[in-house]
């Protein structure tokens, strides 16, 4: 079964540590741009921000407009090629546009950085 990170928002405290995490271990600088999780913070209310982030479809509706299977290879990688609907295709708006590039969580192959990041239990990895 595939592997997802499983969000619990009522302990996200919007610290934003995933998102440092992810752009520093998969392009060497904190940047949010090239953070695959993404948090909506709510300065109203600070016990619920959202962390947004792919949830490792079974059937990718990001990529529907190409006709063609490429879910396992695309699942595997962090930029994408900025293809004009596959942001607008995600239901989740879980792809983040950065340059000419989209950026996806890509599991850190296997053992999410971000997870081991969250000081709370908010994110977590399951099926
Ligand atoms: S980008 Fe969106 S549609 Fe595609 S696998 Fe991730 S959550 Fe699912
Ligand atoms: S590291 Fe955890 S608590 Fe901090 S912003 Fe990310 S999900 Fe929320």
């Amino acid at each position: 079964m595939k592997m997802k990170i499983k969000v619990d928002k009522s302990k996200c405290t919007g610290c934003l540590l995933c998102e440092i995490t992810c752009s520093l271990s998969h392009c060497g600088e904190i940047q949010r741009e090239t953070s695959a999780i993404r948090i909506q913070l709510n300065d109203l209310d600070q016990e619920l921000h959202q962390p947004v982030l792919c949830r490792q479809c079974k059937k990718m509706s990001c990529l529907k407009s190409e006709g063609k299977e490429r879910d396992d290879e695309l699942q595997k990688a962090f930029f994408w090629d900025h293809h004009p609907n596959r942001r607008e295709d995600c239901p989740f708006n879980a792809l983040f546009a950065f340059k000419d590039r989209l950026v996806h969580c890509d599991l850190c192959q296997g053992d999410p950085e971000c997870v081991k990041s969250c000081p709370t239990g908010a994110l977590k990895t399951g099926s």
